[in-house]
This record gives structure tokens, C-alpha cells and sequence, in this order.
């Protein structure tokens, strides 16, 4: 089986998430990396493939033009139906992103190709199919191609994990020729955070209900800004009003998987813990000893997060002076 990863990019920096793909086609193809191929879009991304050397891609395209400089859905097709050209897979995979969830419903009609997106879990033999979460998260439905023509996939991130294969990604350029009269995009804006994505942070510090107030999550901001973690809430913070949606972590929230989670008045439902269970190290602050999130814990302190945080913060700065 042939597969094709398309590496989603952002401002010359591949998402972490693109090497989780990458192991998934890898495992498809089962670890023949000649069957298994990257394509990187942007201007100014050749030097991206050696990157993903050693995830078990041997090729990677690259589409390098000016005019792919900023996301536009057109000229990004053009590029992957250049690189399905040259290299006829069987499958092309991606993440479920915003730019993925874009790319893959024009490029699928533009295929002729079928599309699951979303997916949790693989079939990964002869990929017929996967698991996706619908409703909320409230079912999670087996879905499945149907006829013979090229398959496409999105994947949501953070829940496969990237594991390295021996792959030699040898960078190829593609020449895509590129109608920009119909699209044009002029100017990206960013949202105000200057903070990394919670599906990108590799240290997060969220806070939940116990927090009682938008204004107290500036303690955890505070000690976040020690650390080099980004700020997330619960839902029930969240629906409190106590911190924005992008904030949230969970089933209907983000899905994280960072090196260091530190969990502060959050009791640990089921629903939050869909979210960052697959974190390495989670620490949990809860004056409730028998709160269920001591129980995917590595490190549990039972406290006051008043308390608790401003100590471990004042800690983090004598031990990162
Ligand atoms: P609580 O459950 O109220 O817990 C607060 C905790 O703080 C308690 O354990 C308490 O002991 C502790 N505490 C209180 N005071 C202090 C203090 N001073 N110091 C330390 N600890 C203290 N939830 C999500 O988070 N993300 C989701 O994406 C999500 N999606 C959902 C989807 C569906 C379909 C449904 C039905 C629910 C969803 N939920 C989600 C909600 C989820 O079920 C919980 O209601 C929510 O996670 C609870 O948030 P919490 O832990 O902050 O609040």
C-alpha cells in the first residue's frame, strides 16, 4: 500500500502532529518506507524534509513557491494532485486541523476520492476503515470506505504517537502550476495569544471550576510564564466563563499530549481526561484526596491551588535561574 502524508506547515515550522501521520502511514505500508512519501507546501520549505528523516518516509515533495507562501485551499490542491500524479497512492493521510479539515474535503472532490475524517483508531490492515468520535464525543462510530479508488484520512491530533523508522526523506520538488485568480490570500492574521497552541505546548498548566474566577487564572499565567507552558481550563471553567474555548481541554475541547500536564482544581472527568491522558507526566493539584484525576496522576498534591502554585512556581524560578 502506498501512502501519501501531507506535512502541514506553519510559518517554516512542520506541526508535531505531521510525524504523527507519518508513523501511521508507516505502519500501513508496514515499514517499507519507499512506499510511504511526505509532501511539505509553502515557500522556503525544502530544507523541512530532513526534518522528518528517520520517520519512515523515503521521498518527500516539496511544492516550494512564493505563491504558496500563505494557506490558500486552491493552490494547495494543485499541489497534492501533483504529488498524487508523481507518486500514485493508494491513500493520502492528514490531520484533522483547521487547515487539514480545508484541504482534505476540496481535495477529496477534486480526487474523486473518499474521506474519513477525525479518526481515533485505524484499521491497519488494508486500511478499509476507523474510528471517529461524532456528537460531541458522546458515540464513537466505525466508519468505512466504500468502492475501490484512492482513500483519504484525516486524524485527529495527538492521539496517534509519532515514533521514529528509518526513512530517508530525500526532499523532491514538485512543479505545481498555481490559478490564483479565483483565491488570493492577502494577509494572515493571528489570534492575540503569543502563547503555543495547546496541541503544539509540550508543558501545559490548566485550571478548572476550583478556580472561581476569570481574574484568579492569572496565577496560573503567572507561573506559566516561569515554566514556558501554555494555559488550559476545563469545561466547566470554561462554561463559567472563567477562560476562553480555545482554552479548553477535553472530548469537546483540544486533545494534548505534552510532556509535563499540571492539572489545578480539576476533579479529572472522564470527558477531560479524553483530552491529556496521554500526557508523559501529569501532575495534579486537588484538596479532595479521592478526586478522580489522582488516579492518571504521576505526581498528586492534595492542597489548595492557591496555595500549592505560587510555592511551585517560586520553586521553578529557583531551579531554572
Ligand atoms: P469539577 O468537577 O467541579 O471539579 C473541581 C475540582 O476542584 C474538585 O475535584 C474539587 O475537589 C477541586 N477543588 C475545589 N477547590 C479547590 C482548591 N482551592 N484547590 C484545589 N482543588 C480544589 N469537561 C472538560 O474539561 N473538557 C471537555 O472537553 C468536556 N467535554 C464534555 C462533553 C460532554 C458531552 C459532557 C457531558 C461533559 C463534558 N465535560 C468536559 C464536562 C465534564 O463532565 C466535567 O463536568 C468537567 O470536566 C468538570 O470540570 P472541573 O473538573 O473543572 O470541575
Amino acid at each position: 500500500m502506498k501512502v501519501l502524508v501531507f506535512l502541514e506547515q506553519r510559518d517554516g515550522k512542520l506541526k508535531s502532529s505531521a510525524l504523527e501521520a507519518l508513523t501511521v502511514a508507516n505502519k500501513m505500508a508496514k515499514g517499507e518506507a519507499t512506499n510511504v512519501a511526505g509532501l511539505i507546501i509553502g515557500d522556503n520549505v525544502a530544507a523541512l524534509a530532513a526534518e522528518v528523516k528517520d520517520y519512515g518516509a523515503d521521498t518527500v515533495f516539496t511544492a516550494n513557491s512564493d505563491g504558496l507562501g500563505k494557506y490558500n485551499v486552491l493552490g494547495y490542491t494543485a499541489a497534492v494532485k501533483a504529488a498524487c500524479d508523481e507518486f500514485k497512492p493508494d491513500v493520502v493521510l492528514g490531520i484533522a486541523s483547521p487547515m487539514g479539515r480545508d484541504l482534505f474535503a476540496r481535495c477529496a472532490a477534486r480526487l474523486d476520492a473518499g474521506l474519513l475524517t477525525d479518526l481515533v483508531d485505524i484499521d491497519f490492515n488494508g486500511f478499509s476503515g476507523g474510528v471517529k468520535p461524532m456528537y460531541a464525543g458522546k458515540v464513537l462510530a466505525n466508519v468505512k470506505f466504500s468502492g475501490s479508488g484512492l482513500k483519504m484520512a484525516t486524524l485527529r491530533p495527538n492521539v496517534f504517537a509519532a515514533e521514529s523508522s528509518t526513512g530517508a526523506a530525500v526532499a523532491k520538488q514538485l512543479n505545481v502550476t498555481i490559478d490564483d485568480s479565483k483565491i488570493k490570500t492577502l494577509e494572515i492574521k493571528k489570534g492575540k495569544s503569543d502563547k503555543v497552541d495547546l496541541t503544539e505546548a509540550s508543558v501545559i498548566i490548566s485550571g478548572g471550576r476550583a478556580m472561581g474566577d476569570a481574574s484568579k487564572f492569572e496565577i496560573l499565567h503567572s507561573c506559566a510564564e516561569v515554566i514556558g507552558a501554555s494555559v488550559g481550563a476545563s469545561r466547566a471553567a470554561v462554561d463559567a466563563g472563567y477562560a476562553p474555548h480555545d482554552m479548553q481541554v477535553g472530548q469537546t475541547g483540544k486533545t494534548v499530549n505534552p510532556q509535563l500536564y499540571i492539572a489545578c482544581g480539576i476533579s479529572g472527568a472522564i470527558q477531560h481526561m479524553a483530552g491529556m491522558r496521554t500526557s508523559k507526566v501529569i501532575v495534579a493539584i486537588n484538596t479532595d484526596p479521592d478526586a478522580p484525576i489522582f488516579s492518571v496522576a504521576d505526581y498528586g498534591i492534595v492542597a489548595d491551588l492557591f496555595e500549592a502554585v505560587p510555592i511551585m512556581q517560586e520553586k521553578f524560578k529557583e531551579l531554572l535561574k
